[in-house]
């Protein structure tokens, strides 16, 4: 085996597991108010994050923002996302740059709940009770997505990871963290009383 063929093996499975990790998000259907996913995978010197987070740990909410404080709320929020380096803090020794930022909301809950309650549309004749709340979109979930590409100079220096991510965003309660790198892979659940991962020794 040559080295190009061993860097491109490592380049496949990293993102195996990112869109695995993906898949296994979009199978979940309802997802838990006050806990995202942040999956980040190290290649050479380039960092990827995505952040899947409900809308409820970001803004308190997952309706549609209508009133202008909650588009307020909205604007703010997303300011506070686009910069990762100020939620997701990397050891400056790191020398990590963002580059490249994307972010959205996805409100794809809506049809989630539809397929979940499927069998009601058996009783489409009978105009039950259920159907009715179905509209009504009580049950509607949002969440925020957003995928960070950064540069670090020195990617080995990223020994630790402070989230003050929990204190731009108190609704937030937990993290579920992986890290995947060419040599390490790590699953971390890191906490608002506990928002930081030590990787030194581990990556
Ligand atoms: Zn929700």
């Amino acid at each position: 085996m040559t080295k190009n063929t061993i860097a491109i093996g490592v380049a496949i499975s990293l993102m195996t597991f990112i869109h695995a990790a993906e898949a296994e998000q979009r199978q979940l259907g309802a997802h838990e108010h006050g806990h995202g996913k942040l999956n980040i995978a190290i290649e050479g010197k380039r960092v990827q994050m995505e952040l899947e987070v409900p809308g409820a740990d970001i803004v308190g909410f997952e309706h549609m923002a209508t009133t202008p404080e909650e588009k307020a709320q909205v604007a703010q929020a997303e300011e506070q996302l686009k910069d990762a380096l100020k939620q997701f803090v990397l050891p400056a020794a790191a020398s990590c740059t963002l580059v490249k930022v994307d972010l959205g909301i996805d409100t794809g809950g809506d049809e989630e709940h539809v397929h979940e309650h499927e069998h009601e549309h058996e009783n489409i004749g009978r105009k039950g009770d259920h159907k009715e709340d179905a509209h009504e979109g009580e049950v509607r979930h949002t969440e925020f997505h957003a995928t960070y590409a950064l540069d670090c100079a020195s990617p080995e220096q990223i020994k630790m990871i402070h989230f003050a991510y929990f204190k731009s965003f108190p609704n937030a309660r937990s993290l579920s963290v992986n890290i995947v790198s060419e040599t390490q892979q790590g699953s971390y659940e890191v906490t608002a009383n506990k928002p930081d991962i030590d990787l030194s020794g581990s990556m």
